[in-house]
């Protein structure tokens, strides 16, 4: 694994931090971290001008409304919208886990219809996988898609969804056929969210961002909404999971936080001051490591080999390391890291408060600690 960039790439991240740090820019992502209590951040309006020049989706075909570069020009984008305090999600559920899937399951319809949208910010994907008595085990899912009028009415209910409220388009798993193994007869569906029958509610969260809750009462798709093949959804669920699980966003935010509370102790002269200087220094350490086992899980999926055991080391080390980084916040900060953004007496771009807030998300969303210790264990101690 070569782990330096090309001249390109060095250019395009330059290109990138231009863009982000212009003024207008700027402005927006204080405004998504100070909004007001009871709102959340939309679609921030540099999507539109990323997706313009073709650096949303930088790793899709220039057809779909990419550039055709490289997973690692879409990691540095990543990288570089964390590190600039602009929302991310929208790229993760739009551009990395429904738009790739797509990308890499659908057909030539499914792609023309779908993925230029998601590339130039004009449509919204969502992730509809959890239920409310279903989220480890996906596989029990209780979500049917009963064969009717031609094709299939979808019942059942989905939770937690990122801005499934938001969301023109959701990749939403449904049980077609019954089976002795539980991994068999689930079929993955893109489902347009304006389709009568999907109503999507959102849920107040502890995150500014809010989840959605989606009541399925029948819509009715057909064999050309079907991503990959009836009745084998399991595989692109397995797909999707390791895309989704490279832990860069994680690795992301670990290190900005930390760059935060290192800037801080450095100013107060604390940073050589027992203990926090050598936690300090060991989380450093650790966000390091998990760079690099990101890097190695985006290596495996841009060769074509992913490796589901690599994906859930990185998503294990990189979510554990910044939940560490926030619990180190707190203590570090006392009651100055309960100041929200938006209060007077924060200091500027405070985003240690939100960061507090989402943290414990971090070790459950895409798979929970336990779950990506028991796929390690399984998959390269054989246990
Ligand atoms: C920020 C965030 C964003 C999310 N976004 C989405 C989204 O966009 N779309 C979507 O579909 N879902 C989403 N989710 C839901 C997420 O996928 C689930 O929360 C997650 O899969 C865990 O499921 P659960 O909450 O039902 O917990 P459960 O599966 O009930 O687990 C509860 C506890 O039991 C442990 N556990 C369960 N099974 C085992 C086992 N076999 N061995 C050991 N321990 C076990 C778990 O580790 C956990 O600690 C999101 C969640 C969060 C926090």
């Amino acid at each position: 694994m070569d782990l330096r960039l090309t001249d390109d790439q060095h250019q395009f991240r330059r290109d990138v931090c231009e863009l982000l740090c212009e003024e207008s820019v700027r402005a927006e992502a204080s405004c998504a971290f100070s909004l007001a209590p009871d709102t959340e951040p939309g679609l921030p309006d540099v999507y539109q001008r990323l997706g313009e020049r073709g650096w949303l989706a930088v790793n899709w075909p220039a057809e779909y409304g990419g550039l055709g570069k490289s997973m690692t020009h879409k990691a540095i984008l990543t990288e570089e919208l964390i590190a600039h305090g602009i929302p991310d999600i929208f790229h993760t559920l739009s551009i990395d886990i429904v738009g790739l899937a797509i990308l890499v399951f659908g057909t030539a319809e499914q792609k023309a219809r779908w993925l230029p949208r998601l590339a130039r910010a004009q449509s919204v994907g969502c992730v509809l996988l959890s239920e409310p008595a279903v989220g480890s085990d996906l596989a029990a899912l209780g979500t049917v898609a009963e064969p009717q009028d031609g094709g299939w009415r979808i019942r059942g209910r989905k939770i937690y969804s990122g801005k499934a409220h938001m969301a023109d388009v959701g990749l939403c798993a449904a049980r077609t056929s019954t089976s002795d193994v539980k991994y068999h007869g689930i079929t993955v569906f893109i489902l347009p969210m304006h389709t009568p029958g999907v109503v999507a509610e959102p849920i107040p969260t502890l995150l500014d961002e809010r989840f959605g809750d989606v009541t399925l009462a029948g819509p009715l798709m057909t064999t050309a909404d079907v991503l990959g093949e009836v009745d084998r959804g399991w595989e692109v669920i397995g797909r999707l999971l390791t895309i989704e699980r490279t832990g860069i966003e994680l690795e992301a935010r670990g290190r900005r936080m930390l760059k935060t509370l290192i800037e801080r102790a450095c100013a107060d002269g604390r940073l050589a001051d027992s203990p926090y200087g050598e936690r300090l220094v060991e989380l450093d350490a650790q966000v390091r490591a998990g760079r690099l086992l990101s890097w190695r899980a985006l290596s495996s999926i841009a060769a074509e080999s992913a490796d589901a055991a690599h994906g859930a080391m990185a998503k294990w080390h990189t979510s554990e390391t910044a939940h560490d980084v926030a619990t180190l916040a707190v203590e570090m900060c006392g009651l100055v890291a309960a100041l929200a953004a938006r209060d007077d007496d924060a200091p500027p771009d405070w985003l240690i408060e939100s960061t507090i807030r989402e943290a414990p998300g971090y070790t459950l969303q895409s798979g929970t600690s336990e779950m990506m210790l028991s796929m390690i264990a399984s998959a390269t101690l054989g246990l």
